[in-house]
């Protein structure tokens, strides 16, 4: 089968154009640095099969990030049959620069000229035929995200895929392009492949090209020196790079015609980045956006209109709906679906226990209880997880978020904190173990590290209904507050932590110089309905995959060891305190009474020690154990219901006297321990070695600690503010006192 690849500029359309072409679902971000690792998919529409091989995105094929050795390396080694090297064509100069490159290795390239809808808009247009004379390779102007011309594109490739091509250059210095040619010549008596690329890269004293070419560097040194008249300086990196952008200037950009030559055009991006990324209004209508999503997800008082309300304006008392669009106030968008959902899956649970009735009692127990009461507890928060990720998804494919990367830059980059490392962070609201893979783009090892430790307190989906069932129920049973404002105060408090934890340890263990940051800001464009579908879609998908597969073993695991004592007898409900798993709970409950869910609760108050426990699995599992657990307690607790997460955490307040800073402690403690098993097998994996890897697992059970027993402290008597507050200035004086030491030590 042949294999192409896509190779471009990050944000230049790549995964966009293989999504299309293969038909599948990968992450299509409006920021650079989405993809990195490759990926593959196949291409059906031409007379054989094709793969399609989607690459990270690269400025250049130099060494000097991970992304960059990736898709060079590929596209040497696994010797691809075709290379469509996809630009983005409103920035044509620019994305050809990594063209020229890709020119100089002996493999087939394709250009396609992407984002065409978006040139003639402008008014622009590109000459492709005369683009096509002067590179030498075909050129088809596309639209990756309208779908025109990609069959072309394909055919295209397909026929140029059977010739042979030999890597030209586009330098045109005669001293350099001389001296090329004899290292090429040199090369290809040693039987190198691909002379041209190693011979231009070799001149350039590319850092892997030394490596690979030990003796060939020689001949480099020796012409530097025989040539220091001719050519200027000795930077011969720079001098390719220069030769490259003026041929570049010379011969490509007479192809494009600008519609408003040289006048000075503000487009609508420009206005809107006036206000977004204000100085200082940046971070507040941040805070601002994300609080309204955080409203339209969560709020039971939908735009704060409960005191105006009529009283049971709409509670469809006495019906199946009741309670559905609200009670007290109006109902937000996502609480109105999981209301629904509720409804649902009551009159399942209802259905099913009737069938049941007739049945052993442990038989019902296991399935009503153990399974439905699981599962149900954690399918409950679906809509939510679903809304809150419209709009996340809305926000990042608009190129919201990638502002974002830039204003948290501006703000925090004296404290050790680049903006390219906030893309990770910001990657981990979604999932921790793509965001992880991700700080492969970090070029400072120990910003990677410090990056990869705090991920796990941007709360990421699997968390959120912990969040949501917790806040739901201290709404429900202490009438405080609303669920929308405490999920964001939890989701502010993580990466509050986060960025508190990373400049701690780039001002001690982890100082290191803060890489410039260079990231070109998207233009805002509408997002694309079809690509919310699909991330949506994928992420409910992969929420019920989980729910059904780790949750749903999980609870049948739970409700075994809950159920029998460890002389493996039968226990029913109400003896549940003597089973496996409350001696289990009992043993580890001692270890969190300094945040409140310890010894001090009542003789259930173990179910949250285990539940915190199962999380470590999946942190869906802490809602689910809580729910199987509420579940059995039904029959011991009468006046709460059960359904739900909800109603499942209500219920244990019930059972526990646990008291209102302790849950908020208990929400901190998830949120920002010891992140699941995947996620911690991706810092494994990102990990240099086995000792950083060690200290990072104490450094998320130290961090959950303090913070957790912080808040359950202060919570619980509001002196303690003033010592954590007088260690929190202790800490910081040592810390100025000592590197200011250090530094002047250094001088
Ligand atoms: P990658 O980083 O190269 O994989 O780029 P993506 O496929 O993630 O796309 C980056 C952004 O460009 C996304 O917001 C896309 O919706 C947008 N985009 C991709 N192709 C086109 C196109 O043909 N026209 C326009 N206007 N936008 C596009
Ligand atoms: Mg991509």
């Amino acid at each position: 089968m042949y294999r192409f690849c896509l190779a471009g500029n990050p944000n230049s359309g790549k995964t966009t154009l293989f999504n299309n072409l293969t038909g599948s679902t990968a992450h299509v971000g409006n920021w650079p640095g989405v993809t990195v690792d490759k990926k593959e998919g196949v291409y059906k529409k031409c007379n054989e099969p094709i793969a399609i091989v989607d690459l990270p995105g690269i400025y250049s094929l130099s060494p000097y990030t991970s992304e960059e050795v990736i898709a060079r390396n590929y596209i040497l080694d696994e010797k691809p049959d075709c290379v469509i090297n996809i630009i983005d064509a409103t920035n044509l100069e620019r994305n050809l620069y990594l063209t020229t490159q890709i020119l100089e290795i002996d493999v087939p390239v394709v250009l396609a000229l992407n984002m065409m809808d978006a040139v003639e808009k402008r008014g622009d247009s590109i000459d492709a035929g005369e683009l096509e004379k002067r590179l030498g390779i075909p050129v088809v102007k596309i639209s990756a995200l309208k779908g025109t011309n990609l069959d072309k594109l394909m055919d295209r490739a397909y026929e140029t895929c059977k010739q042979k091509r030999e890597g030209i250059t586009v330098i045109e210095d005669q001293a350099l392009k001389h001296f090329i040619g004899d290292v090429k010549i040199a090369l290809e008596g040693q039987g190198v492949l691909n002379p041209m690329f190693h011979a231009v890269k070799l001149a350039e004293l590319d850092e892997l090209e030394v490596l690979m070419h030990k003796d060939t560097v020689n001949m480099v040194e020796a012409f530097k020196k025989t040539h220091q008249d001719e050519i200027f300086g000795d930077d011969f990196e720079a001098l390719v790079a220069d030769a490259r952008y003026k041929y570049i200037t010379k011969y490509f950009s007479p192809t494009l015609k600008r519609k408003n030559k040289d006048k000075f055009v503000v487009t609508p991006s420009d206005k809107a980045d006036k206000v977004l990324t204000h100085k200082i209004w940046g971070i507040p209508i941040f805070l601002l956006i994300l609080f309204a999503i955080f409203h339209l997800t969560f709020s039971e008082n939908f735009l704060f209109l409960g005191g105006l309300l009529p009283e049971n304006w709409v509670s469809l008392e006495g019906t199946a709906f009741e309670g559905v669009f609200g009670a007290g106030g109006i109902n937000a968008p996502g609480v109105v679906l999981m209301n629904l959902l509720e409804v649902l899956t009551t009159a399942i649970s209802d259905l099913v226990a009737g069938w049941l009735s007739s049945a052993p009692q442990w038989v019902g127990g296991l399935i009503c209880d153990g399974i439905l009461g699981g599962i149900f507890a954690i399918m409950s928060f679906l809509p939510q997880i679903l809304v809150l990720f419209l709009f996340f998804s809305i926000l990042e494919d608009s190129g919201y978020m990638a502002r974002i990367a830039f204003i948290l830059d501006r703000a925090l980059r004296k404290f050790g904190l680049s903006g390219r490392a906030f893309i990770p962070m910001i990657m981990g609201f979604g999932c921790s173990v793509p965001a992880m893979i991700n700080t492969r783009t970090l070029a400072d090892d120990k910003e990677k590290l410090a990056t990869v430790r705090v991920i796990p307190f941007f709360s990421c989906g699997a968390k959120l209904p912990i969040l949501t069932a917790v806040s739901g129920a201290i709404v429900a049973s202490f009438g405080v507050g609303n669920v929308d404002v405490i999920t964001y105060g939890m989701y502010i408090l993580g990466v509050v932590t986060a960025l508190v934890a990373v400049i701690l340890m780039r001002e001690t263990t982890l100082k290191g110089d803060i890489p410039p940051f260079i990231m070109e800001l998207p233009s805002y464009h509408a997002p694309q309905f079809k690509n919310l579908m699909m991330l949506l879609w994928d992420k409910a998908k992969h929420f019920i995959k989980k729910a059904f597969t780790i949750i749903l073993a999980s609870t049948i695991v739970i409700w075994f060891v809950s159920h029998f004592s460890f002389s493996w007898e039968f226990l029913p409900d109400e003896m549940m305190d003597q089973s496996i798993l409350g001696g289990i709970g009992k043993l580890l409950q001692p270890l969190f009474t300094p945040l409140g869910f310890g010894s001090q609760l009542n003789s259930m108050g173990w179910v949250f020690a285990v539940a915190a426990i199962t999380g470590l699995i999946a942190k869906e599992n802490v809602v689910s154990t809580l729910g199987t657990l509420a579940a059995c307690l039904t029959s011991v607790i009468i006046d709460v219901e059960a359904d739900g997460g909800v109603g499942a955490v209500s219920l244990m307040i019930q059972g526990t006297g646990i008291t209102l800073p302790a849950l908020l402690a208990f929400i901190a403690f998830n949120m920002t321990t010891i992140p699941c098993f995947a996620a911690v097998a991706a810092a494994r994996g990102e990990s240099a070695n086995k000792k950083t890897f060690r200290w990072t697992l104490v450094f998320w059970l130290a961090t959950s600690y303090i913070v957790a027993s912080g808040i359950y402290l202060i919570g619980s008597f509001w002196w303690v503010s003033f010592i954590y507050l007088a260690v929190a200035v202790a800490v910081a004086f040592i810390i100025i006192a000592y590197n200011k030491k250090r530094f002047s030590k250094v001088k």
